[in-house]
């Protein structure tokens, strides 16, 4: 194997699986030259003066393969010249042997797919028409009267055939051989890349959570001093110094959130996810009474009808919940503010929240689930970017789906799918809710 090394050129010899790729099909040039060489000794022996000028052939054409490979520019000229040599070596001694009817058909039709190996599949489909088309033109010409030479007699062409078969078998096993570990070695790359990749995820995500946890304490103590700085000293301010101690409490504030959702989002992996009875009318229920308790939701109207109970985490679902919900009040320019949860009973549980807020541009529907992506500024709404993201994260760890649908102006609905598992209860609830007839809360 040392030796076929001296062989692979050096852009190759960087990939370990180029080179061992490199290395196989020069290893199946030297075999094909070997034993074509014994080969012509034979046919020099027994006087078949085609068998060893078709032997020569091929041996110098695989000589001349493993130089383009070794010099050469174009590895794909270098694979297509590969095909070549030995299509065009098969159709001759095909010719001189009996047409169709010729033992190394057989040959031919183990090597007409080979090019798929190591080809591109358009090139490959190309080689394998072209191989065809030549086998179906001699055979049509053989069932048409043409008389093709014969020049071997019946129990030597047996015997070809035999070895034909055996030293097909040996090339196809090694190619697919090579094959193999070749894509045994890629999977095994992308096995460590990827645990790469979760190292390094779950450290940035430690770092979100260390840096987020350490900052809210003394977070915290600023914005209780500038409450006692207002309380205290408020007044004897003028009405600049009251500005400033305002910019500086609302951007306080604005930290203080940012604070609180990177660490809940950082902390969403390393929770325990449970598997309870969840009964969804309790969990809307309390969303109501917290939410709409909130002054900014006061006059808003939060809908649903008779919810299942499902198999769940309580608190995660009640925290994708809020978020969807306190988001559709929010994001809502309309005098009645209304978000409705609708139920529908599918392969899956099904749930649907919709708003009549101010809709979702097409354009973002994808993005809106990412950290820190915002289509407002704080000036407009109040946000961090951050709550789609662990609804998303959340809804993924309990096995379901989120997206969303919207039309700008319209309102927009948010879709959930959940799992089903054996226990979920169904006993007690309307199949379906539909939203028109939804008690009011
Ligand atoms: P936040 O609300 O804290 O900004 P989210 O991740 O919850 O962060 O939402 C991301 C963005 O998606 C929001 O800034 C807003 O522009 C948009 N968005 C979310 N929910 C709605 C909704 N119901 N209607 C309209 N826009 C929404």
């Amino acid at each position: 194997m040392l030796f076929l090394n001296n062989f692979i050129p050096r852009e190759y010899q960087k990939d370990d699986i180029a080179s061992r790729i490199v290395k196989s099909v020069v290893a199946i040039d030297v075999f094909i030259i070997s034993s074509s060489l014994i080969f012509s000794l034979f046919y020099i022996y027994i006087n078949f003066s085609f068998g060893y000028c078709i032997s020569f052939y091929t041996a110098i054409s695989s000589v001349l393969h493993i130089l383009l490979i070794r010099y050469g520019k174009n590895p794909t000229f270098t694979s297509d010249f590969f095909v070549f040599q030995i299509v065009t070596a098969l159709f001759a001694m095909m010719y001189f042997t009996g047409g169709a009817t010729s033992p190394f058909s057989i040959f031919l039709l183990l090597i007409c797919p080979m090019p798929f190996l190591f080809l591109e599949k358009k090139r490959a489909t190309v080689w394998a028409i072209i191989t065809g088309t030549c086998f179906i033109v001699l055979a049509a010409l053989q069932i048409g009267g043409f008389d093709f030479p014969k020049e071997i007699s019946d129990q030597l062409s047996q015997s070809l055939s035999l070895i034909n078969f055996i030293l097909s078998l040996i090339i196809f096993t090694i190619t697919v051989r090579e094959f193999h570990m070749g894509f045994r070695k890629i999977n095994k790359k992308l096995k460590s890349s990827n645990s790469q990749l979760l190292n390094s995820n779950e450290e940035l995500e430690r770092f979100a959570y260390i840096a987020s946890h350490d900052l809210k304490s003394p977070l915290r103590s600023i914005i209780s001093f500038i409450g006692l700085l207002e309380k205290r000293y408020g007044k004897d301010f003028d009405e600049n110094g009251k500005q400033f101690l305002k910019i500086i409490s609302s951007n306080a504030e604005n930290m203080h959130h940012l604070v609180e959702d990177i660490l809940e989002y950082s902390k969403s992996n390393k929770r325990k996810i449970k598997s309870e009875e969840v009964n969804m009318n309790h969990v809307l229920t309390h969303i109501s009474d917290e939410s709409l308790s909130v002054e900014l939701f006061q006059d808003c109207k939060i809908l649903f009808g008779n919810l299942p109970i499902i198999n769940s985490d309580y608190t995660l679902i009640k925290q994708v919940f809020q978020n969807l919900i306190e988001n559709g009040l929010k994001y809502n320019q309309n005098l009645k503010k209304i978000v409705s949860i609708q139920y529908l009973d599918k392969e899956e549980h099904y749930f649907l929240i919709k708003d009549n807020g101010i809709g979702i541009d097409p354009a973002y529907f994808e993005r809106i689930f990412e950290m820190f992506q915002r289509l407002h500024n704080k000036d407009e709404y109040q946000g961090t970017g951050i709550g789609l993201a662990i609804c998303n994260k959340i809804i993924l760890q309990l096995g379901g789906k989120i997206w969303v649908t919207s039309k700008v102006g319209e309102g927009s609905i948010f879709h959930i799918t959940l799992p089903k598992s054996n226990a979920t209860h169904t006993f007690n609830l309307a199949k379906e809710t539909s939203v028109e007839a939804l008690p009011v809360h």
